[in-house]
């Protein structure tokens, strides 16, 4: 839908037209939306919250199992900039286990789960998909490659005088 020259108006005013609701109101109404699509020239979704609530609400009861899957390609594109097929070519190549211990994720219950994309928050890239615990433990050390290397430099030495 092409935007007029009145919601440009106004989008450069701070204030935005509701493509559900159709009242206009602040930016603080509406989410932030990084996808870079022609409708949201304005870097906000096309709806306001309260109208994207009540159409989630509505969608969720009527198809959950829907609703989730489209939660989870939000995520993976808007979190890690990857789609879900890209998500599952990268399970692929991996045989579907962690690419630091080489488990398959059996999560906190048994229960096997999706691996968990790790990525660089300094430069926003997928690093590789990791099982629960070796995700938290790079986490932990600050995702910090002297840090890792020195962690590995101190247990081979520890096992070496052993
Ligand atoms: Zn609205
Ligand atoms: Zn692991």
């Amino acid at each position: 839908m092409a935007e007029s020259e009145f919601d440009r108006g106004h989008i450069a005013g701070g204030i935005k037209h509701c493509n559900g609701c159709g009242v206009t109101k602040p930016f603080a109404d509406f989410s932030r939306d990084n996808r870079h699509s022609p409708e949201l020239v304005s870097g906000y979704q096309a709806r306001c919250k309260a109208c994207y609530a009540a159409w989630i609400k509505v969608h969720r009861r009527a198809s959950p199992e829907a609703s989730r899957r489209a939660a989870r390609k939000w995520t993976l594109r808007n979190r890690y900039g990857v789609s879900v097929h890209e998500y599952d070519e990268m399970v692929m190549a991996q045989c579907g286990t962690c690419a630091i211990c080489g488990e398959f994720d059996s999560g906190r219950d048994g229960e096997s789960k999706r691996l968990a994309i790790h990525h660089d928050h300094e430069t926003g890239r997928v690093v590789a998909l990791l099982c629960t615990s070796c995700n938290w433990g790079m986490g932990q050390l600050g995702d910090d490659p002297a840090s890792l290397r020195r962690a590995a430099e101190l247990m081979e030495e520890a096992r070496a005088g052993a």
